[in-house]
């Protein structure tokens, strides 16, 4: 039994408006200087940061300011996410993953959002329901566990019982996690990349920016090796 495996950042919702803009202010903040987000959405897919927090903190590093506390940090991010987070956009909708799990093909969430930004996401849009494991970065704890590190990945595909699937990213931190995966755990996964939002290359087994075209391809390709 494979599964399907998805980022939630850039793949389910659009958070150009939310993450994208706290990392500016954040810097903002603790440096006084006004980066352009289209540089902060460089700087984050050039280097492969996934974290937000992680990102906000390299910036503030590159503009050569020493960096706050990293709690400080955090807690100014998440105050500034906090009134921009309704701003966030569904990329697939409810629907879309209603037909694949009807379908038998088994569903997981893998991101590096908190599980504070996550259950609101989730709550607001009613998105439990599809999923049968969902791994954010508090389920994973050790900070250096995080993605593109594949122990969340591990975890995900352990946790629904599967033979590997394919993972659905948007970004460099996506394809390595999954690249390290096949070494390290060494069950088959296809890296998946959806281009929706941004449309920079990645080495994918597949690639896509129309969400249909990326559901019949899931269907087609899990749906076989499940016999259904
Ligand atoms: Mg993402």
């Amino acid at each position: 039994m494979k599964a399907a495996i998805f980022d939630v950042d850039g793949v389910i919702v659009d958070v150009r408006n939310s993450y994208h803009h706290a990392i500016k202010e954040t810097v903002k903040h603790f440096t006084g200087k006004e980066l352009s987000l289209a540089f902060i959405r460089e700087f984050k897919f050039s280097r492969g940061i996934n974290n937000d927090w992680d990102v906000s903190v390299e910036l503030i590093k590159h503009l050569g300011f020493e960096p706050p506390p990293y709690e400080e940090l955090v807690e100014y991010f998440e105050a500034v996410y906090d009134t921009l987070k309704d701003k966030e956009e569904l990329i697939l909708p409810p629907k879309f993953f209603a037909e694949l799990r009807d379908a038998g093909i088994p569903l997981g969430v893998v991101t590096g959002r908190p599980k504070r930004d996550l259950s609101y996401l989730f709550d607001r849009f009613g998105l439990w329901e599809f999923f049968r494991c969902v791994i954010d970065d508090d389920e994973v704890g050790d900070k250096n566990l995080r993605k593109p590190h594949p122990f969340p990945l591990h975890l995900c595909v352990e946790c629904l019982g599967a033979e590997g699937g394919m993972y659905i990213g948007d970004n460099n931190a996506d394809y390595e996690m999954v690249k390290f995966y096949r070494k390290i755990y060494g069950k088959p996964m296809e890296f998946v990349h959806f281009k929706k939002v941004f449309k920079e290359h990645l080495p994918a087994d597949f690639s896509t920016e129309n969400p249909e075209e990326l559901k019949e391809y899931i269907l087609k390709n899990l749906m076989t090796h499940q016999g259904v």
